[in-house]
This record gives structure tokens, sequence and C-alpha cells, in this order.
């Protein structure tokens, strides 16, 4: 997965209507605008005035670029970090954000300052490990020659405690690279200030069921066809990612549907004052506003989390 990933995502500007898929940032102006309101409002309230504004996985830039404008009339012009590996994207990328600094991973992000880090659809394009409940008990699901088969070792170990006992069948999901990466990341914000808001498909562990998917041109395809081009993703265990940063010592919010936080955040005033701007375009603007946030669109099944340096406060839209 994380080869055929590479490789897809190498090789091309998957998103868009052209492409395979769409994000909320390329949907509408309004998503980064948003988000980037919440980090100027986090950053003023903390008086962290020297934060650096990092994005992994930035795709074409889109969200830094409407973050970055809507910061700037908030009086804030943060050093901008982007951790990308695909060098098309990173193209594009520059095109929207000439200043930012790219980064191949996480290590090299700067020492000095607090990170305020967006992750806007990048943990579920990590590869993921499934683990299947046999009469043998757990085998992990593996792929050779195009199929499925279970291998010959026990994994009973990777299992979380609450589905050790999992019916015969069940499948059960790590995505051992988000939890690299959030620990990692937690630990660099315990000792230098931030935050991490995840923004995601996903849900709250520990529970069992296969969500591997593979999306080309907008549709569901057989996640096995032609490794490469297709986008592989699996929904993201966010009570995973919270547990992985607690532990390192930060505070997660609760995790929230993103329909519930991009209206608590204004995305109706957002909405009517374009709509005002130019009525011509109020159609359009409506019909994004209702894919972002009605809950049989996006605004329920994508989940909003965001885990903090103890000292810095609640954010904006959980409460
Ligand atoms: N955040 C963007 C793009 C989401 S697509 C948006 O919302 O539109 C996933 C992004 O993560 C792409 O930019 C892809 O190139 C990047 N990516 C995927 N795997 C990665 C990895 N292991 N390291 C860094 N970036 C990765």
């Amino acid at each position: 997965m994380a080869d055929a990933n590479a490789a897809y995502y190498g090789g091309r500007d998957p998103l868009g209507h052209a492409g395979d898929f769409i994000t909320a940032p390329e949907i509408s102006q309004m998503f980064g605008e948003l988000v980037g309101l919440w980090v100027a409002d986090l950053i003023l309230r903390t008086g962290a005035g020297n934060a650096a504004y990092v994005e992994l996985g930035p795709g074409r830039g889109t969200l830094a670029a409407d973050a970055l404008r809507a910061m700037a009339k908030a009086g804030l012009d943060p050093p901008v970090h982007f951790v990308e590996t695909s060098p098309v994207l990173r193209t594009k990328q520059r095109e929207a954000v000439p200043a930012a600094q790219w980064h191949d991973d996480i290590a090299t992000l700067p020492k000095g300052q607090p990170l305020v880090v967006i992750a806007n659809e990048f943990f579920d394009a990590l590869a993921i490990r499934q683990y299947e409940r046999t009469a043998r008990g757990w085998r992990e699901r593996m792929v050779a020659e195009g199929a499925f088969l279970l291998g010959g070792t026990d994994c009973a170990g990777e299992i979380p405690i609450a589905l050790s006992d999992a019916e015969l069948g069940a499948i059960v999901e790590r995505n051992p690279a988000a939890e690299a990466i959030t620990a990692n990341l937690a630990g660099r914000i315990a000792a230098q200030g931030g935050v991490l808001l995840a923004v995601d498909y996903g849900y709250e562990g520990p529970a069992t069921g296969d969500t591997l998917q593979a999306m080309s041109r907008h549709g569901y395809v057989d996640p096995l066809e032609a490794p490469g081009t297709r986008d592989l993703t699996a929904h993201v265990d966010f009570a995973m990612l919270a547990a992985v940063a607690r532990e390192r010592g930060l505070k997660p919010t609760p995790c929230i549907a993103q329909g519930t936080f991009l209206t608590a955040l204004g995305i109706d005033a957002r909405a009517a004052a374009l709509s005002r701007a130019n009525p011509a375009g109020a159609e359009a603007v409506e019909t994004a506003r209702h894919r972002l946030v009605a809950p049989e669109a996006m605004g329920r099944l994508f989940k909003v989390l965001c885990v903090r340096h103890p000292a810095w406060p609640m954010p904006a839209g959980f409460a």
C-alpha cells in the first residue's frame, strides 16, 4: 500500500474534478479560510507569534493558500513548512505558496519554535495493516499475486485488548505510520509548543471492519487492481491518534464531526458574505457549504481532532 501510494502520488496530481477525488479545500475556499482563522485565533490567544504553519500532505497547496490569506487579515504571516513526498504536487504547492519550505518527512521540521500542524486527508493515505480473526487466532491479511491471503504467524500482540475476542472473520486495522508520525510530532509539540489538527474520514476505535478502499475517477474500484494508479485509503482511528498523543503529554479535544466544526467556526456567515459579494455565485457557494457540512455528505463521516501542548488553550470549534 505504501509503495502503491508513493507511485500514485509521485506521478500525478489526482485532485479535482478531472482527477480521481476531491478534498474539502478543493470544494471551497471557505474550508481553508476557516482553518486559517482557527489557526490565527489560537496563535493570538496563546501569544505564540513565532509559531510556524506546517501542513502534512498539502495536496495542491490550496488549503494553505486560503488559510494564509485569512491569517494575513489577522496580521499573521507565519513561516510555512510543507511535508510532501510527491514531486508533482510539490510543483503545484510552489505555485500556490512560493515562500514555503519543503520536507520529505517530519524529522527536519524546525526545532526552535511552536508548530501548528494541519493534516487534511493525510493520515488516510498511509499504509495500514489488517488482521483477521481465524479459528487459529489472529493472522495478518497480506497480498500476493494480486489476491488477499493470510499470513502464518500469530498476530494477537497487534490487536487492541478490547477486540481480542472479536468474532471469527472480524478484521482489525492498524496504521503504524500514522501512529509513529503522531507520536513523533506529539513529542515535538510537547517540547516546542503547538498543536496538530487532523481532519479525515474515520471513526473512534477500537472497532472492527475492513475500510481499505480504492478510488479512481470519483468512484470506488478494486484496491488490488492496477496498483500505483488508484488512490488507496483507509479510515483513520482518531481514538488511537488521541491516545498516542496523550501518551506524549498532549491534550486531545473531543473528536467531532466536520460539519459541527465548520458550523461552529462560522461557515454560514462566510457563505452568506461570499454570496452577497457575488450573487451570481450564490448557488455554487451553497452547494459547496452543504457538501462540507451536511451529515449525508462530508459533514458526519469526516471527523476533526486537535491535540495540543498542555499549556495551549482549548482551540475554537470544539466547545
Ligand atoms: N491535504 C490535501 C491533499 C490530500 S491528498 C487536500 O486536502 O487537498 C494526500 C496528500 O498527502 C498528497 O499531497 C500526497 O502527496 C501526500 N502524501 C501521501 N503520502 C505521504 C507521505 N508518506 N509523506 C508525505 N506526504 C504524503
